[in-house]
């Protein structure tokens, strides 16, 4: 794998995202979600977005199809990226764990821990300005605090990942908003403030420092040609 750090050009960091792919796909860390995955749901979208969405776990439509938020939620999402001039291809759309836990259950915190190594990558490298968590797991991960997602949706603030700045901007999951006509309402209108936010531009960076050790082990080479010839982003 390469060197850790954010690759300097467009082209290289999209190279490294496939092969941090490549081992998601091949990846155990949670055994249960290993063995009752049907795939591994790593996340599609432009590799160079601005605007980086993170939802929680992968749904059945979402583990049949290896792609994140293709059922009700995600048509939903996508509503609302069209209500603001965006399309879901502008747009890179993750979730806190690459795998579908049994059920739909909750996420367990071990879960998101072995996960976020692969989520924390995909941030390096795609370098959002502005990072949307869609609901509390992913909220309360990226801000590190139990704080729940009622008292925090729709205000942003700078936090930093890695190397860098971004604006986090958490919102009410569009799953929670389905069925609850005032829930549907606040995230469209916390939805309203993203072109605002996306127009501000990056927040100040940090000074460099040492960048983040790389995931071991490596990827099979079969492993990472599959990996390019799912073309997801
Ligand atoms: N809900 C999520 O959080 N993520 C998906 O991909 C689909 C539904």
């Amino acid at each position: 794998m390469q060197p850790s750090g954010p690759p300097a050009t467009p082209e290289e960091r999209r190279e490294a995202l496939k092969e941090v792919l490549a081992r998601a796909r091949v990846c155990t860390r949670c055994p249960e979600l290993a063995a009752t995955r049907k795939k591994v749901v790593f996340g599609a979208g432009n590799a160079d977005a601005e605007l980086m969405f993170i939802g929680e776990a992968p749904g059945a439509s979402e583990d049949e199809q290896g792609v994140p938020f293709v059922g009700r939620a995600g048509q939903l999402l996508s509503q609302l990226l069209e209500e603001i001039g965006l399309q879901r291809a502008d747009v890179f759309i993750a979730n806190t764990l690459k795998c579908r836990p049994p059920g739909n259950r909750d996420p367990q915190p071990v879960e998101i821990e072995n996960c976020s190594e692969y989520l924390m990558r995909q941030v390096e490298l795609i370098e959002p300005t502005v990072i949307c968590t869609l609901g509390n797991f992913s909220t309360k991960l990226l801000r590190n605090d139990p704080t729940g997602i009622s008292r925090l949706h729709g205000q942003p603030e700078v936090i930093q990942i890695g190397h860098r700045a971004v604006r986090l901007y958490p919102i009410y999951h569009p799953a929670a908003a389905l069925y609850t006509p005032r829930m549907l309402q606040t995230l469209r209108e916390d939805f309203g403030r993203l072109p605002e936010l996306l127009a501000m531009g990056p927040p100040e960076q940090p000074e460099p420092v040492e960048a983040v050790p790389e995931l071991e082990p490596e990827v099979s080479p079969q492993a990472q040609q599959e990996a390019d010839q799912l073309g997801l982003f």
